[in-house]
């Protein structure tokens, strides 16, 4: 695609960095961006690179945050602080937060155990959640990641780590398919495994 300005093509090209946007839709975002009053497009980069520049990760639970503790976390009377839902990423503590039906706090590992992609348990939050569960006295770990090899392996891994600390480990129902992507998931169907929670004792066999 040969564009008549440069500037334009640098726009283009950024864009079509995105996931999901080709060449095509980055013309149309930018052109469309084009026709907008300069105010409004400058303020339109500056939103993105404070979010940037600006976004903290929680160091209690690593989920996204303004401040150094995040927003979960720091509602100690309308949270269950001991309880813990181990996810995998941050967009999987936003589509459980969708579904309403949780009361608890998150700990995102930041990925899965994969050995074939050359990801290992020290390069996930692991460490640091073995460490919360012994000094907060966690009464349940809730389990909610992808029902797939690599998630059974982490909470396998997670839960030999945890030895016999006294908290209950459990996984949530698979009313999602094997394989399938949680945050794909709809909200009744997510909320559904939440509430039919097994233990995991009982889930790896
Ligand atoms: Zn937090």
């Amino acid at each position: 695609m040969q564009l008549p300005s440069q500037l334009l093509e640098n726009a283009v090209a950024e864009f079509a960095k995105l996931p999901g946007i080709g060449k095509k839709t980055a013309l149309r975002l930018v052109l469309h961006l084009l026709k907008k009053d300069a105010p409004e497009v400058r303020h339109f980069g500056e939103t993105i690179t404070k979010m940037r520049d600006e976004i903290q990760f929680c160091q209690r639970c690593f989920n996204v945050s303004d401040a150094p503790i995040c927003a979960i976390c720091s509602n100690t009377t309308g949270r269950n602080q001991l309880l813990i839902c181990v996810v995998e990423n941050i967009r999987d503590v936003i589509a459980i937060e969708a579904t309403q039906q949780f009361n608890g706090t998150y700990h995102v590992l930041g990925g899965i155990i994969s050995p074939l992609d050359g990801i290992g348990p020290e390069q996930l939050n692991i460490e640091t959640l073995i460490e919360r569960v012994k000094t907060e006295a966690t009464t349940e770990i809730l389990f909610a990641l992808n029902p797939n090899i690599q998630g059974d392996t982490t909470i396998f891994y997670i839960q030999r780590k945890l030895g016999n600390l006294p908290c209950t480990v459990t996984t949530i129902a698979r009313g999602i398919s094997f394989g399938g992507e949680l945050e794909y998931a709809d909200e009744m169907t997510l909320a559904r495994s939440i509430a039919n929670r097994l233990p995991v004792q009982q889930y790896v066999k």
